[in-house]
């Protein structure tokens, strides 16, 4: 499914930069430096649509996620739902919004309290925004437990007594509950089986289609990312390079760290093939990014210019796509 121009956005990051001091050794050491986890992102979620946020690890996409929920404030830019600015919501005013929006994290361990029946954490969020009780309640979490492929017989067993699969489906019940518009998949399922991970995309998928959820899927699994999103944001270090259709990503990615990343990834469909690209190296420090365009250092296309100037992000209109290249004309 391909979603074309996004008119009327659910969730928009504008210009987000989220800088992490960092701190020397000792109680009143002050801060010198600072951790560039994001670094000016903007990025649009429609109704219903799914868009993935993808890149290697430590590039700033779950920081991203947890910005556009609220978890962290921003060092600058902002998240608007709906067209209203999430930060300068007053704290009533924020635990009724949170309702509209939930995040999912790859450790559902994390997300769980030990001592919690399935039932009473699924009900948690129920009660506290005050939507059943009683009997109404009971059903209400019967019901959730059906929607993500669990038993009612599941409400009364605890954390430890599940496998991961159904771990992290108590999660997405959690996450349901308060009938949220808008969820962050925080590699909601990177961590399980193969099999398992089938299951729970299709559940997303069936989710989406019966409410007109919209994701933002935070994934370092291009194979995964290419079974489920409508729009693919690629990040590095701090920055998105490139964003397009999943359809024409997948088929023609422009940035040559898409190229390069995609070509690392096992291709589902035996008749394609892709040239292997070497993507030398580590990413380099979020403290010090290098000057110029932040991937040059790796970057096997780089010419002198890319050492000194950092590219524009350019339009290609007519494909619905930007990309941040030197090497790429606007279209
Ligand atoms: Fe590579 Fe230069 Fe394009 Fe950066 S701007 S991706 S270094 S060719």
């Amino acid at each position: 499914m391909t979603i074309e121009p996004v008119t009327v956005p659910l969730v928009e990051a504008r210009h987000l930069v989220k800088h992490f001091p960092v701190r020397g050794p000792g109680f009143f050491a002050r801060a010198r430096e600072v951790v560039r986890a994001v670094d000016g992102v903007s990025l649009q979620v429609a109704p219903g649509e799914i868009v993935a946020l993808v890149g290697e690890s430590g590039c700033g996409k779950s920081t991203v996620g947890r910005l556009l929920v609220r978890l962290l404030d921003p060092t600058s830019g902002d998240v608007l739902f709906d067209g209203e600015s999430i930060f300068a919501l007053g704290p009533r005013e924020l635990r009724a919004a949170r309702r509209r929006f939930q995040i999912v994290f790859q450790d559902p361990d994390a997300s769980l309290d030990p001592r919690l029946t399935v039932g009473q954490s699924v009900a948690e969020g129920l009660e506290i925004h005050r939507l059943a009780r009683g009997r109404a309640l009971r059903d209400r979490v019967a019901d959730l437990l059906a929607q993500v492929g669990l038993l009612a017989d599941h409400a009364a067993r605890y954390p430890h007594e599940l496998s991961g699969g159904q771990k992290q489906r108590v999660g997405i019940a959690r996450a349901l509950a308060v009938e949220p518009r808008f969820i962050v998949l925080d590699e909601a399922v990177s961590a399980l089986d193969v099999s398992v991970q089938a299951q729970i995309v299709n559940l997303l998928l069936d989710l989406r289609a019966r409410r007109g959820l919209a994701y933002l899927f935070v994934s370092h699994d291009l194979a995964l990312v290419s079974q489920i999103a409508d729009r693919v944001a690629v990040m590095y270090l701090g920055e998105i390079v490139e964003e397009a259709p999943a359809d024409r990503l997948f088929a023609k990615p422009l940035h040559p760290y898409t190229q390069a990343l995609l070509a690392a990834t096992p291709v589902p469909d035996p008749e394609r093939t892709r040239q292997r690209l070497l993507l030398p190296g580590e990413p380099p420090s979020a403290i010090d990014p290098p000057p110029g365009c932040r991937f040059h250092p790796r970057c096997a296309r780089a010419i002198e210019r890319c050492r000194i100037e950092a590219p524009a992000r350019r339009e290609i209109a007519t494909e619905n796509r930007r990309a941040t290249c030197h090497l790429i004309d606007a279209g």
